[in-house]
């Protein structure tokens, strides 16, 4: 299970697409508690009886919109109890005050970028230039961090602006940069595009979406780097575990890959399933339990593939429908709206592989009934299996 602490869903930076933009627009105030928030979240997070046990990320919204004195009376708190902490940020309110925090309490400090220029245009200021100034803004504090010695990775939302064919040579510029001030690792995620009218200035077509989740790999092999989704889909297909909640059949109303901790004190769910203006409640369901419910997946995989299911799919044990807050048509009873790009980078790390390793018996070659090879590839026991095969196989030359 995994936390976050937000003190707020507000946010300075008014990226078109955010997946909390509905939230926001409904109840941007949710938690909010006149000046006793931090103290509430601390208190939750302190309680054994709330089993928060792994550091807490500070999430927002944006949480450095929150005064210096809270910021660091929250990461000094979870780096006491857990020695280290991690924050959430757009990068751009960071101050030498938030950079002394960061290296105090450990912090691993996630920036949430697309890229230098227009790459990252998504993330809207309200005008052209101030976009453009904000980006180069981030990206400076970026710099400054990795000089600093501060722990820095970056979480870049895939869209029209910086993956579209003619963007992709500058994204590949962009991660170069990256690592050429020693950021390798990071997030390429999907757009979650809660918004139908934005679709044709952010969203990629099928043919855009499958082009950047095949010819990605390579490039980051080539050049040393590790991002996601690319290395979960290998460690799923060698049965190392699902590395990202996205592909664990996360319950939309019991939220495990992120359970919000609210400045009211009370824990909610992952905002990438309010749809709808309604934040779900995580600690009860109608029936009075906090059960996980299974039920999205029970049916998914009943309807066929060509039924809008993921009946039959190989790539059931390693994806599972996808994250409920990608579904189509935004109502998690769908599978995810990136089915088609998810099943060629599938398809194609699979091929890559086997090429590679002909030895390997990979997860979505098990045979195993029910739920077993899902099961045993998140506790990491499925990679036992792939790898069973070239250990005991001695041919002669
Ligand atoms: S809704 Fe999606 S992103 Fe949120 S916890 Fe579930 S799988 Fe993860
Ligand atoms: S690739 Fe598509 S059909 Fe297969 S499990 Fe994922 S969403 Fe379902």
């Amino acid at each position: 299970m995994a936390f976050s602490m937000k003190p707020t869903i507000r946010c300075q930076q008014k990226c078109k697409y955010c997946y909390e933009g509905i939230s926001r627009e409904y109840n941007a105030e949710v938690g909010e508690q006149e000046g006793k928030e931090i103290d509430q979240i601390i208190a939750y997070f302190m309680n054994p009886k709330n089993g928060v046990n792994s550091a807490p990320n500070l999430h927002g919204g944006e949480p450095l919109m929150i005064a210096k004195d809270k910021v660091e009376q929250m990461l000094k708190a979870v780096f006491t109890k857990y020695k280290e902490s991690s924050i959430q940020t757009n990068g751009a309110l960071i101050t030498k005050d938030h950079i002394r925090m960061f290296k105090e309490y450990k912090t691993h400090v996630g920036v949430s970028i697309d890229g230098h220029e227009e790459l990252n245009d998504g993330r809207w200021m309200g005008t052209l230039e101030a976009t453009r100034s904000n980006t180069a803004k981030i990206l400076k504090n970026i710099e400054w961090m990795m000089n600093e010695g501060i722990s820095v990775g970056i979480i870049s939302v895939i869209n029209k602006h910086n993956a579209a064919a003619d963007r992709i040579p500058k994204l590949k510029e962009f991660l170069l940069w990256l690592k050429s001030i020693g950021i390798k690792a990071g997030r390429l995620n999907m757009i979650e595009l809660d918004f139908p009218e934005l679709r044709d200035e952010l969203a990629l077509t099928e043919e855009e979406a499958i082009a950047f989740h095949t010819e990605m790999p390579a490039f980051l092999k080539e050049n040393d780097l590790t991002y996601a989704p690319f290395t979960d889909v290998v460690n799923a297909l060698l049965g190392f575990g699902h590395k990202t909640c996205v592909t664990t059949k996360c319950d939309p109303y019991h939220t495990l890959g992120e359970q919000p901790i609210y400045g009211d004190g009370t824990k909610g769910n992952c905002l990438r399933t309010t749809k709808d203006g309604v934040v779900f409640l995580a600690e009860k369901n109608l029936a009075g339990h906090s059960r996980v419910s299974n039920e999205r997946y029970a049916i998914l995989r009943q309807i066929p593939m060509n039924e809008g299911g993921c009946g039959g799919c190989r790539y059931w044990s390693i994806c599972s429908a996808h994250c409920p807050g990608s579904a189509e048509d935004g109502d998690w009873r769908n599978k995810t709206e990136h089915c088609k790009p998810y099943y060629a980078m599938y398809e194609s790390t699979e091929k890559n592989l086997k090429q590679t390793m002909p030895m390997l018996k990979l997860t979505t070659e098990l045979n195993l009934p029910g739920d077993q090879v899902f099961n045993k590839i998140q506790d990491g026991t499925a990679s036992e299996l792939v790898f069973e095969r070239m250990f005991k196989h001695k041919g002669a030359f």
